[in-house]
């Protein structure tokens, strides 16, 4: 896993968007980070995160973060930000619940959820402390109150699962 790389899509309107993180989300992982373009298309995902995780492309090498505009829920339950692979390739983010009338408060909130889900990829599991980047957010709320980096103990994990 030494050259791994990350790789966020995201359709053409989230673009600039996800430009506006991908420097933030490379320090913290310490990884180098791409940028492009991918329309899953008009619901392509029916509005089912395991549906939009699946219209995630696996490019061997890259840790693939799909960023879509539309709400999704896990098995037609209760929406969720983001969904991944735990310890795979791929993950699926949402904008749709971290929209704010203030561009930086989203884009805060999507570069958490986007390290969020890439720390799944990694196999980091959710974190109890609520402040670390890896705790599970029932709520925007949540979202704002932690931070976009790993605990002490979230880190040393992640380095001993990227063999560093
Ligand atoms: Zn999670
Ligand atoms: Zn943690």
């Amino acid at each position: 896993m030494f050259d791994v790389k990350i790789l966020i899509l995201a359709t053409p309107r989230l673009l600039r968007l996800v430009e506006s993180i991908a420097g933030r989300v490379s320090n913290i992982f310490g990884l180098p980070v791409e940028v492009g373009e991918w329309d899953p298309g008009v619901s392509g995902s029916g509005g089912m995160a395991e549906e939009a995780l699946a219209l995630v492309p696996r490019i061997p090498g890259a840790k693939v973060v799909g960023v879509v505009e539309e709400d999704v829920t896990v098995s037609g339950l209760n929406f969720v930000f983001g969904l991944a692979e735990l310890g795979g390739s791929a993950a699926v983010v949402s904008v749709y619940r971290l929209r704010s009338a203030s561009a930086s408060v989203l884009r805060e909130r999507l570069l958490k959820e986007v390290v969020h889900e890439l720390g799944h990829t990694f196999g980091l599991r959710h974190c109890p402390n609520p402040s670390c980047v890896m705790s599970f957010s029932n709520s925007v709320l949540d979202v704002d109150r932690k931070g976009p980096g790993f605990c002490p103990r979230c880190r040393e994990r992640l380095l001993r699962l990227m063999g560093k």
